[in-house]
């Protein structure tokens, strides 16, 4: 049978399959037999695909889409979106990129919140339309609250931002609760993971003020690149301090629902069922469900022990030993593919002597123990790393303990200070 001989039905099925306007567009340059199929009834069509992109959330997709050269006054609702035509190259494309983003946020949701051994979104499909939708609409208040933080000061501004939020109902606020608090973690988790020389300073947490201005796609870059940097300026502090905590805690003030209700709500939100939430540290039994580390998450903990906090782990006055350090954090510079951190733990994990067998990587722990991990672990394993790397030195005598390493830099660069200490006493702390 040759695709000429297909009905209209027929082609009217398949092209409300498609999975995206790139394919719609190859699909209609290949032939006008399909070309007349489409303008019996291109806006349906054209609806059926921004489902298959986004899920049932697309109406908030389009809104959010359609945000980047609308004012919101000009933007049609939700429900009316639903029966309107949609704009390929203004909207349907911009869906479609933006759609992308979504669902890395939703994998990295998902790996944190709702099921730790994987890093694909394990959400069900409700979960996911509560979480895509709440995303969307945050996306558009992004795009829409900035525009309006220009033309408005203060308390004006803080109006049309409370007067955006009061449009929904409170179940769809701690919605949108939950997935700007999700946000708020990852651009922590993007501060840490980025500074990694550093603990956070002033500088970097201005930055993560701004970042949650920013639009979500900005937000899924610097996961993935470990890069903080917002896509907005400062123009006035409504846009750092004020711009959506307050608003959305004042819409909900004025519903009478107080602090502690709000965040049982938004605590249950999104997800009807976490995978593993009664789950316990296996060294300590700490009820730790998702936030347990172990052989599929370790790629993570770069952005909740950052490389300068684990350096801050070794003994004595190794921490203050630029020699030492340095290297290690330069390696963990950059993406989190381009350092090895499951290696490097499962190393650590396999060591010799664990007489109490506290330690393997089948294992699951508390980020406590983690750090525990670290404090008993994180030297040897670099001193190993070293002797590997053939930068053997002679050990200096006070080893981890001497003072001279973190004042002279032509000591700690002649000698070893990874060892044991074989003279001296431990200096003051
Ligand atoms: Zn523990
Ligand atoms: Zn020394």
């Amino acid at each position: 049978m040759k695709f000429s001989d297909l009905s209209g039905d027929v082609i009217d099925r398949i092209f409300i399959n498609l999975p995206d306007y790139t394919t719609l567009s190859t699909v209609l340059r290949a032939s006008k037999q399909l070309n007349e199929v489409y303008i019996r009834h291109p806006k349906s069509i054209k609806r059926a695909i921004a489902n298959n992109i986004v899920g049932p959330a697309w109406p908030a997709a389009v809104r959010a889409a359609m945000a980047r050269t609308l004012d919101l006054e000009n933007i049609p609702g939700e429900e009316e979106l639903r029966e309107r035509d949609i704009e390929l190259s203004r909207e349907g494309l911009q869906v479609q990129l933006h759609a992308e983003k979504v669902k890395h946020l939703e994998d990295l949701y998902s790996w944190r919140h709702k099921d730790r051994t994987s890093s694909t979104s394990k959400l069900t499909p409700e979960e996911s339309f509560r979480f895509r939708r709440a995303l969307y609409r945050f996306w558009l208040y992004v795009l829409t609250m900035r525009q309006y933080e220009l033309d408005f000061e203060g308390s004006e501004f803080a109006e049309e931002c409370v007067d955006f939020l009061s449009n929904f109902s409170s179940d769809e606020l701690y919605e949108l609760g939950a997935v700007t608090s999700f946000l708020k973690e990852t651009i922590e988790w993007v501060m840490r993971a980025d500074h990694v020389a550093t603990l956070p300073d002033h500088h970097a947490i201005e930055e993560c003020r701004l970042m949650f201005a920013s639009e979500p796609e900005t937000v899924a870059f610097g996961f993935e690149a470990c890069i903080l940097e917002a896509d907005v300026e400062v123009a006035s502090d409504d846009l750092a301090d004020e711009f959506f905590d307050r608003n959305f805690n004042r819409v909900l003030e004025d519903r009478n629902i107080d602090g502690e209700l709000r965040e049982k709500k938004i605590g249950a939100a999104i997800l009807t069922s976490v995978t593993g939430a009664q789950d316990k540290c296996d060294r300590c039994s700490a009820q730790e469900g998702v936030s347990l580390w172990g052989s599929t998450n370790w790629t993570l903990l770069k952005g909740c022990l950052n490389p300068r906090e684990m350096c801050d782990l070794l003994d004595a006055l190794l921490p203050r030993n630029k020699i030492e350090v340095s290297p290690i954090i330069d390696d963990m510079k950059g993406k989190v593919d381009e350092f090895d951190y499951k290696g490097m733990i499962e190393e650590m994990l396999e060591m010799e002597p664990d007489p109490l067998g506290m330690w393997s990587k089948d294992q699951w722990y508390c980020l406590e123990c983690v750090r525990e991990l670290f404090r008993q672990r994180f030297r040897k394993w670099l001193l190993a790393r070293k002797l590997n790397r053939g930068s053997a030195l002679q050990d200096c005598w006070y080893g981890y303990n001497c003072t001279t390493q973190t004042k002279t830099a032509d000591h700690a660069k002649r000698l070893n200070h990874l060892c044991e200490p074989t003279r001296g006493n431990a200096p003051p702390p």
